[in-house]
């Protein structure tokens, strides 16, 4: 692929778009599932492209895994087998496998070249795939759940792409209810479920079809600058009923984002999002 310098849009409403420069595409596939590119941006570094929507980039990243990965495992007293549904980029293990108590981590994938494009193209993010800890599965994830053991799990990640297409049904009740069979009685769900400003909906279904399986469940957020409005959020449900709030294992060194006040922060939400809960 050569230089080519030219605007990449997100429409986030029939009014806003947001614009990145893209200074050259470095892969681009059609594969079974969806169309992916990873791009070299001006300004956020490489990031992986699915189905026209940017997933994640080299510069900010990390505000969102480490939230979606820190924030549970924090709050579980001493987390050792982590389950993620999706997440192809690499980006949570690596951020679940800072954690010295988490001895197994399986990977679901569904499309296994968005994994072999990270591993090539961003390996700051797909470093960890290769850890002797880590069990990579290229399945739907709601199948894998469907056919896993009750009590297999202390935590379920979902990192998923927004819905639609193959992760529709990682929104539904039905497969958070499958998730809640699956994990041991102190364990945690935590799905990234969008943002507030421009699809409140999804945001708010997604909560409440949580909700409705978990006898707790909060809703946190971050910030991650190339999403549409900054704003993400992230829902959790406790098995057990523990607030998530509360840090219970060592929070890991060298984060960028996350720390123990952030944590606690994340669940102060702003009138306008708690309202639609
Ligand atoms: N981690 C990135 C971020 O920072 O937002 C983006 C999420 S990751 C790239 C989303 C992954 O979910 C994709 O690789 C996609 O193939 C995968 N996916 C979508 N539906 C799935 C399903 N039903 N089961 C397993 N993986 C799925």
């Amino acid at each position: 692929m050569g230089d080519i310098s030219f605007w990449f849009y997100e429409q986030h409403a029939p009014g806003t778009f947001m614009g990145v420069r893209i200074k050259s595409v470095l892969y681009q596939e059609r594969t079974r599932f969806q169309e992916l590119a990873i791009v070299e941006t001006e300004d956020f570094g490489r990031a992986l492209v699915l189905d026209g929507a940017l997933q994640t980039t080299e510069r900010d990243e990390k505000f969102y895994h480490e939230m979606l990965a820190h924030v549970p495992l924090c709050a579980h007293p001493s987390p050792q087998r982590v389950l993620i549904i999706g997440g192809g980029d690499g980006g949570l293990v690596r951020e679940v496998l800072k954690h010295p108590s988490v001895e197994h981590v399986t990977m679901v994938e569904i499309d296994p070249a968005v994994v072999e494009a990270c591993r090539k193209y961003l390996p700051a993010l797909s470093c960890g795939l290769d850890d002797e800890r880590v069990h990579l599965v290229f399945e739907d994830g709601i199948a894998y759940v469907a056919r896993s053991a009750p009590e297999s799990f202390d935590l379920i990640l979902v990192d998923s792409t927004d819905p639609g297409g193959s992760s529709t049904g990682l929104f539904s009740s039905a497969f958070y209810r499958e998730c809640h069979r699956v994990l041991n009685a102190s364990g945690y769900l935590a799905c990234q479920t969008e943002e507030p400003f421009f699809r409140p909906q999804a945001m708010q279904d997604a909560y409440r079809a949580v909700a409705g399986i978990f006898p707790l469940t909060r809703l946190f957020i971050s910030a991650v600058p190339v999403y549409s409005a900054w704003f993400w959020t992230f829902t959790i449900g406790s098995k057990a009923g523990l607030d998530p709030v509360q840090i219970r294992s060592a929070p890991p060194a060298g984060t960028i984002y996350y720390t123990p006040e952030v944590h606690r922060a994340a669940f102060a939400l702003p009138p306008f999002i708690r309202d639609l809960l």
